[in-house]
Parts: C-alpha cells; structure tokens; sequence
C-alpha cells in the first residue's frame, strides 16, 4: 500500500445477487436453509457473506471481492464463501481496524428466514469475532415483483462500520 490516510472510523457496503436454480444448496452466512432450490454460482454462491465481504473491503478501498477472489480460479469452485471473509478480515486487521457493527438485508422469496435468522448472526459473529449484537440480519421478500419477487434470484446487501484499534 502506498501513503494511506489513517481514519478512525471507515464504512463500507457491499450487495450481492445469484440466480436461484434446482439442484444447489441454498447457503447463507454459512448456514444451510433447507430449500429445493439454491444460488448459482462458482464458490458455494452465498450471497450474504459475499455482501459483507465487498463491504469490509469497500470500507478498506480494497477494491471488490471479485478481484481478490475470482470466480476463474478452479481452486474457488463451489468453495465456502467463509474463507473469503476470513481472508478479508485478515487484510482489516493488517491495517489496524476492528469491527463496529454489520446490518444487512436478505432478499429472498422463498423460504421465509425468519426460522434461521438466529443462527445465520450467530454464525457471523462467531466469524467476525464479534458479540452477536454487532451483527443485524434481516430478511425481506419481494412482494412478487422483480426477479427476487418472482422467486428467481436471491440478493443480500450489508454495511458495515470499522473502527481503528486503540493502541494496545
Ligand atoms: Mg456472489
């Protein structure tokens, strides 16, 4: 890295969507959602932890999770998507930055997420080495319009506050 500003307090966002197809696990925050279908893709296309991936590194300006993790390494295929955020995180705490808080928002039609919506935070806490009231998940539907709507896509979108580490 070249001259950096040093900031105490950094956000980022990201957002993501997959196609949702038969035939593949539906996986989100690392949490598998019983469902007869699931996203698209070339890791194991979980979209909310690819959301809050591109957001940590927007918070950094690290660029995206595309070209940090491209989906034309074979090595990646159908890989779980909780390597690119630990891989992220390494690169966050590398410039002195923790963890404030994470709210995010999955859209999806079906099935509702309501019944694992514990778990997905708790999971991501656990990740993110953070207390479970630092991470938000929401769930939303589609109201039957657009691509989500329609049961064809899922999207999730996250923000995420970073703060600079006090000196130890
Ligand atoms: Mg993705």
């Amino acid at each position: 890295m070249g001259n950096s500003v040093k900031m105490r307090f950094r956000i980022g966002f990201g957002n993501d969507i997959h196609r949702l197809v038969a035939g593949r696990p539906l996986i989100l925050g690392g949490v598998l959602i019983p469902s007869d279908i699931g996203a698209a893709g070339h890791s194991d296309a979980d979209a909310l932890m690819h959301a809050i991936t591109d957001a940590i590194l927007g918070a950094l300006a690290l660029g995206d999770i595309g070209t940090h993790f491209p989906d034309s390494d074979q090595k990646l295929k159908n890989a779980d998507s909780s390597i690119f955020l630990k891989e992220t995180l390494k690169m966050m705490k590398s410039r002195n930055y923790q963890i404030e808080n994470v709210d995010a928002i999955v859209s999806l039609e079906k099935p509702k997420l309501k019944p694992y919506i514990e778990k997905i935070r708790k999971n991501l806490a656990e990740i993110l080495e953070v207390e479970l009231d630092r991470v938000s998940v929401k769930a939303k539907t589609g109201e039957g319009l657009d691509a989500i709507g329609k049961g064809d896509a899922i999207k999730a979108e996250a923000i995420v506050l970073l703060t600079e580490k006090p000196n130890q």
